[in-house]
């Protein structure tokens, strides 16, 4: 048991040294527009709820009503009888939102990836990452056994000559040539910038090849009645898989998983993080499907209306103070500071000065590319944006941090 205890302090102390040492924050409220956490009221800046929709009275008498009529918890994995009318509600109302024949709800979003690429794809198979996926995708991918390749982030060239090699790999006599799958976000969780989707369906049209594309960041906020970026850029039909996540915008938690009817049959079949997992809980589902309601409503046009006017403060204030910020507009600000340490005392000076703004270090983010990531919500006020650039125009990047 010492040995044991030892060898993790031992790592442990590595970690540290190297910087990257993360705890948790307790707070003792909801992770609202304000947090309360040690004592103090800090404004965040941390949140995926872009739309604010966690708090709302809708959300919440819908998960309350869920918890009153069908319980707390499932009772098994959705194929042995914990496959609840919330879920099938929730499901309908997801195929519909995304203008897709299916749609099948997974407990997150990584349990979403995790159990789709390697339903999808396998051994003399290839899959094909951007640069910047999320982890799910990553382990997902590995987990699959397909051959992994990545392309240099949003590169199309560079993809371009993975799927042209993907061709002409050489295959076993007698084997088939295998099944080759683009994976990508259609808006970056650390850098807010998009992929270019239209050309993306172009290309793996070009070369036979399917597209997953993971909208965590999208769903709720782009296209019409916040269907995502794929909507809005009219491509949506064309992505054999489309990804997206219940606990971001939407306020509640969960992933999903949109596209064909055969494509939801498959996963049911042989996405093993749906299979072998108890169901999300009834709570979670119809506070999901709550979540759509209000998104696709006019009430989900103000939001959006309310968000991005927050977001074009930000990018200003930030642009004046000579931040860089991505090309399009996203509720994802990342400040790039660099230096893993730097970040995290960038990090604790907002939080004296009142604001809650985590340090993102590797390995969610490449080494050297520690950054604060500051998310806007539809529930900040503009007060809230302009007392935030104030309190950054301490710690200009020309001013060395
Ligand atoms: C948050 C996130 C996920 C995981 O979703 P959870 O529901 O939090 O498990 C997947 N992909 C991306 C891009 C994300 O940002």
């Amino acid at each position: 048991m010492t040995a044991f205890v030892e060898t993790l302090r031992c790592r442990l102390d590595g970690i540290r040294e190297q910087g990257l040492w993360r705890e948790l924050r307790r707070l003792d409220s909801p992770a609202g527009r304000w947090i309360e956490t040690g004592g103090r009221r800090l404004l965040n800046c941390a949140s995926n709820d872009y739309l604010g929709l966690a708090a709302h009275p809708v959300l919440r008498a819908a998960a309350a009503e869920a918890a009153r009529r069908f319980g707390a918890g499932s009772g098994a994995s959705r194929l042995i009888c914990g496959s609840l009318a919330p879920h099938h509600e929730l499901e309908a109302a997801l195929a519909d939102f995304k203008g897709a024949a299916a749609a099948l709800a997974f407990s997150s979003g990584y349990a979403a990836a995790l159990g789709t690429i390697p339903a999808l794809v396998g051994p003399g198979d290839v899959v094909v990452l951007d640069k910047l996926v999320h982890a799910c995708i990553v382990d997902a991918a590995r987990l699959s056994g397909a051959k992994l390749r990545v392309f240099a982030h949003n590169n199309l060239a560079d993809l371009e000559g993975i799927l042209r090699w993907s061709q002409t790999r050489p295959r076993p006599v007698g084997e088939p040539p295998g099944n080759v799958l683009v994976v990508t976000e259609s808006v970056f969780s650390m850098d807010g910038d998009q992929a270019p989707l239209t050309d993306l369906v172009k290309l793996k049209d070009q070369f036979g090849a399917w597209l997953m594309v993971d909208e965590a960041h999208a769903t709720g906020l782009y296209g019409r009645q916040g269907r995502g970026l794929a909507d809005a850029l009219g491509v949506a039909g064309r992505i054999e898989v489309q990804m997206g996540t219940l606990g971001k915008a939407l306020g509640a938690a969960g992933g999903f998983i949109a596209g064909s009817r055969e494509l939801r049959e498959l996963l049911i079949n042989r996405a093993r993080s749906f299979v072998f997992s108890t169901a999300p809980v009834p709570a979670a589902s119809a506070a999901a499907t709550a979540g759509l309601e209000v998104v696709r409503s006019p009430a989900g046009d103000e939001l959006r209306t309310q968000l991005w006017s927050r977001v074009r403060q930000l990018r200003d204030g930030l642009a004046n103070l000579g931040w860089p910020v991505p090309a399009e507009p996203s509720a994802i600000l990342p400040l790039i500071v660099g230096d893993e340490a730097a970040a995290v005392e960038l990090a604790s000076r907002l939080r004296e000065a009142g604001f809650f703004v985590p340090a993102i270090r590797y390995p969610t983010v490449a080494r050297s590319a520690a950054r604060l990531r500051v998310t806007v919500s539809a529930a900040h006020s503009p007060e809230d944006v302009e007392s935030l650039v104030r309190a950054l125009a301490d710690g200009r990047p020309a001013d060395g941090l």
